[in-house]
């Protein structure tokens, strides 16, 4: 497989590149479409490409910069996760039931990307409804990982981890409900940022776990995260739980000194559980925050390791009430020639939805049922609020959280499929910060075995900001985010 050159290593270099008129955004949407069309065969990252109407928006956007409007980042291509509806586009949600789904409307986030100037080059592969961590659920095939096809990308938001890693798409929507942004982020060697819960609307992200779903980004740095933040970020009045404070400037303070910033090493986090050369690897970032100013000191989050039980009572409770629209009848999949009203429920689900998205439904049912409700959901929703208190209480002490991403490297496809128990505890360092509402982060922070490690950053609410600043100054120091696996370079 031969690519055609990308047209450069970041957003931000594109942003400069259009500004200084080095190209068109015609020619760079162009070249990205090229590039998606060579690795597609290799990566099955996109679900749908967008093409002829990438160059029209690239088009449009060429004009607007050569009548002086615009802003810096028209013309800018990227890519969408298959969750977030796009007006008269296919969206999956890398499921059978949405395989014919055409959105009416757009999403929040596109529509504030797209108002941006940003252009879209297609949808990504996920997994099926966002459930899963390697993206072995979707109804569209495996992603591959650009580092090691034979390994997994992580999941949910594998086709936007392994689109940014390999650099088919400069930059990537994602959501995290338990991880789906940060876990793949760290297994492809990508930057990944989730967001406070209710920074990002939700609206026209289509629904798993509405407590915890957030959507975020895949980026090559933390500097592009921050450029794409703000268009997505804000109050929305069609999302109750989307949060009515200013947006700042993220790029405003990047560069800002980390002297006098308290780290927290959570102290759970390094378990057993975590591989030894990752824990590694992790030691070795924190000796780079350090010589840039950082303090460091251990804290203790003594309820985290009960994050993974408590999140597969709650995740599932509320994936159940949610997939409860998808019955066939007013949209999504429906089944040949139904006898009655409950045949046609039961087959229309029974075809469209996977065994892992069954799975959650069951035990979702299951544990909201009378009887159940009070020894799994009403005790999950208390624990959940004890790891929530841990958080409040360390953040007493620092002002960001760090650890390792995920406890191993990416594994290879198949590994895992047989065993949901094991494939559940890859979030175990991710979940939390979803229960809490917190924001993290996942930066590259090197290399174990010729397969990329994730750093995780976790901060206060709406420390968005501060979180951006601590990982551009470390990327300042280090080059793991730059480096591309050799197939794709
Ligand atoms: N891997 C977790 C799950 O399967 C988290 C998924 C997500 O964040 N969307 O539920």
């Amino acid at each position: 497989m031969s690519l055609p050159a990308a047209p450069a290593a970041t957003v931000a270099e594109l942003v400069r590149g259009l500004a200084a008129k080095r190209y068109s955004s015609v020619e760079l949407t162009r070249a990205y479409l090229d590039r998606v069309a060579a690795a597609q065969p290799e990566l099955n990252a996109f679900i749908t490409v967008t093409g002829e109407a990438a160059l029209a928006a690239a088009a449009r956007a060429d004009e607007a910069r050569a009548a002086g409007r615009g802003g810096p980042l028209t013309g800018v291509p990227l890519a969408h996760k298959d969750i977030f509806c796009t007006e008269g586009v296919l969206t999956t949600c890398g499921s059978k039931m949405l395989a014919n789904f055409v959105s009416p409307y757009d999403a929040t986030v596109v529509a504030g990307l797209r108002q941006a100037g940003t252009v879209m080059l297609g949808k990504l592969n996920m997994d099926e409804f966002a459930m899963g961590s390697s993206n072995e659920t979707s109804y569209f095939g495996p992603v591959r990982n650009p580092w090691d096809t034979a390994r997994v990308p992580g999941g949910s938001s594998g086709g936007s981890a392994a689109a940014v890693a390999a650099r088919i798409a400069p930059a990537a929507t994602a959501t995290d409900t338990g991880g789906s942004i940060r876990q793949p982020a760290a297994l492809c060697g990508v930057t990944g940022i989730k967001p406070t819960y209710g920074r990002v609307s939700r609206y026209g992200m289509i629904a798993f776990a509405s407590s915890l779903d957030q959507g975020g980004l895949i980026t090559v740095s933390a500097e592009d995260a921050a450029l794409l933040l703000g268009p997505m970020s804000g109050f929305d009045p069609r999302d109750s739980t989307s949060v009515d404070s200013p947006v700042p400037d993220y790029t405003a303070t990047l560069a800002d000194s980390l002297d006098g910033l308290t780290i927290g090493l959570v102290k759970e986090f390094f378990d057993d559980g975590l591989d030894a050369e990752c824990g590694a690897r992790i030691r070795e970032a924190i000796a780079v925050l350090e010589k840039q100013g950082a303090r460091v000191r251990e804290v203790s989050c003594p309820n985290l390791p009960l994050s993974v039980p408590t999140y597969y009572v709650v995740a599932p409770a509320e994936c159940s009430s949610n997939l409860a629209r998808f019955d066939g009848v007013r949209f999504g999949h429906r089944c040949e020639s139904p006898k009655n009203l409950t045949d046609l429920y039961s087959r229309s689900r029974g075809e469209g939805f996977g065994a892992e998205v069954k799975r959650r439904i069951m035990t979702g049912t299951y544990v909201l049922s009378a009887g159940y409700y009070d020894a799994y959901y009403l005790k999950a929703q208390r624990v959940r609020q004890l790891i929530s208190a841990d958080f409040a209480r360390a953040f007493g002490e620092c002002d960001l959280l760090l650890g390792p991403t995920s406890p191993t490297p990416a594994f290879r496809i198949g590994d895992k499929c047989d065993d949901p128990i094991t494939m559940y505890l890859n979030d175990i360092y991710t979940i939390g910060a979803n229960l809490a509402g917190l924001p993290g982060m996942s930066l590259p922070c090197g290399f174990v075995g010729g397969l990329p490690v994730g750093l995780q950053l976790i901060g206060p609410h709406f420390s968005e900001a501060r979180m951006l600043n601590a990982a551009h100054r470390y990327q300042m120091e280090t080059d793991w985010h730059l480096r591309v696996p050799a197939a794709f370079a």
